[in-house]
C-alpha cells in the first residue's frame, strides 16, 4: 500500500470502509491461521520500574502505586496453574526492576524451562544489553515483547524522559531478532502528540523490522502520570491499526489486547474481527492484579486465572473463533 492509501485508512471515519478493511484483514489472517485464537498466560511479576514513561501508570515517580514483586516460587506457582489450565506459553512481564538482575531472570527462566521443556517462554522486561538478552535466550527464553511505542523520534521524545531514546529501543529490537528470539514490537493508538503521519511511520517500521508479533492497544490515561488527564485513544482507530498491521504482516501474531477490552466491552472480540489472533489472559495472583496498573480501569483485575481462561474462551467462541491452546509459534 502507498503512503496515501495507508494514511487514508488511518484516518477514515467511514464505517463501511473500516468494515471492508476488517474483512480484508480477516481474509489475510484466515489464510495462515484459520479461525484459531492462541492463548498466552500473562504473569505480571513486578510493578517496580526505574523508568518514567509519561503515559505509564507504574512509572518510577508515581507514588500512588502499591509496589509488589513476585518471588520465584510465586512465579512458578503461576506457571503450575497455567499449565493445568492448558497454557503452552508463559509471558513474564514487568517494569524495568533493578531487583531482577540478569542472574535472577536467568534463574527464573531456567526453572520454568526445566519444568516445561516444550512450553514457550516470553519475556517483556524492557531494554537490556545484548549480553543480557543472550543469557536469557541461552536459559530458554524464546520470545520477547518490546513495543517500540512510536517510530517517530520527536513523538518518542514527547512521551519519554530524555534518558530514553527511540534509537536504543529500536536497537534492542534488532538485537533480539539477531539472537534468535521471536520478537514483538508495537505501539499505542491515541497517545498525546500522535498524528496520522507518526502512525504511518509505525506501520513502515513494522514492515522494516518484520516482527513475529505486533501488540497494539489504545492509549488509556493513568492517574498520577503526566498524561493522566489526556483523552484515551479511539476504539475504531485502534481496530483499523490492527487491521492494517495484519494486512502488511500477514503471518504476524497479533493480540486482541487487554487495553482494547478496557475501552469497550467487546473490544477484544472486535480486535479478533479486525485481524488479531491471540489473547493474553492474566495468570498473575489475584492479590497483585490491581497493582499492575499501566492505565486506569484495567479489566479482569478481580478474576481468578481460571475465570479469565473460561471467560476468554466463551467470548472467542461467541464470535465464531476457535480457542487454540497449542504453543502457536508464528506461521512460516
Ligand atoms: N517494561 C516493559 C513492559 C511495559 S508494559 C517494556 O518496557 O516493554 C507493556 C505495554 O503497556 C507498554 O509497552 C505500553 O505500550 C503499554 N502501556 C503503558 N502505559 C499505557 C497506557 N497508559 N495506556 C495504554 N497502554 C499502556
Amino acid at each position: 500500500m502507498t503512503d496515501t492509501e495507508l494514511l487514508h485508512y488511518i484516518t477514515t471515519r467511514d464505517p463501511d470502509e473500516a468494515e471492508a478493511l476488517f474483512a480484508e484483514a480477516r481474509k489475510v489472517r484466515e489464510r495462515y491461521y484459520g479461525n484459531a485464537v492462541y492463548f498466552r498466560g500473562l504473569i505480571e511479576f513486578t510493578n517496580y520500574c526505574k523508568n518514567d514513561c509519561f503515559y505509564c501508570g507504574i512509572r518510577a515517580s508515581n507514588k500512588n502505586v502499591g509496589r509488589y514483586r513476585l518471588s520465584v516460587e510465586q512465579i512458578l506457582q503461576c506457571c503450575t496453574l497455567g499449565n493445568i489450565l492448558g497454557y503452552k506459553t508463559f509471558v513474564l512481564q514487568g517494569g524495568e526492576d533493578p531487583f531482577f538482575t540478569d542472574e535472577r531472570i536467568v534463574e527464573i527462566v531456567t526453572a520454568i524451562r526445566r519444568e516445561y521443556p516444550n512450553h514457550a517462554i516470553t519475556l517483556s522486561i524492557g531494554e537490556k544489553e545484548r549480553k543480557s538478552y543472550e543469557m536469557f535466550f541461552e536459559a530458554g527464553a524464546n520470545r520477547y515483547l518490546l513495543r517500540h511505542e512510536t517510530a517517530d523520534n520527536a513523538h518518542y521524545a514527547a512521551m519519554h524522559p530524555a534518558s530514553m531514546s527511540l534509537a536504543h529501543r529500536k536497537q534492542c529490537l534488532f538485537t533480539l531478532k539477531e539472537i534468535g528470539y521471536q520478537v514483538g514490537a508495537g505501539f499505542m493508538v491515541g497517545t498525546p502528540f500522535q498524528t496520522p503521519e507518526t502512525l504511518l511511520e509505525d506501520l513502515r517500521f513494522l514492515e522494516e523490522l518484520k516482527p513475529a508479533m505486533v501488540g497494539i492497544g489504545p492509549f488509556i490515561p493513568a492517574a498520577g502520570t503526566p498524561f493522566g488527564e489526556e483523552a484515551q485513544g479511539s476504539l475504531e482507530q485502534t481496530l483499523r491499526m490492527v487491521a492494517l498491521s495484519r494486512i502488511l504482516l500477514p503471518k504476524a501474531l497479533i493480540p486482541a489486547t487487554t487495553a482494547l477490552g478496557t475501552i469497550s466491552s467487546q473490544g477484544r472480540e472486535r480486535g479478533l474481527m479486525a485481524g488479531a489472533n491471540v489473547v493474553m489472559p492474566n495468570l498473575s495472583p489475584k492479590a497483585v492484579r490491581k497493582h499492575y496498573s499501566l492505565y486506569d480501569n484495567k479489566i479482569c483485575t478481580g478474576d481468578e486465572a481460571a475465570e479469565c481462561r473460561l471467560c476468554m474462551e466463551g467470548r472467542i467462541r461467541s464470535f465464531g473463533f476457535i480457542p487454540d491452546m497449542r504453543r502457536g509459534d508464528a506461521a512460516v
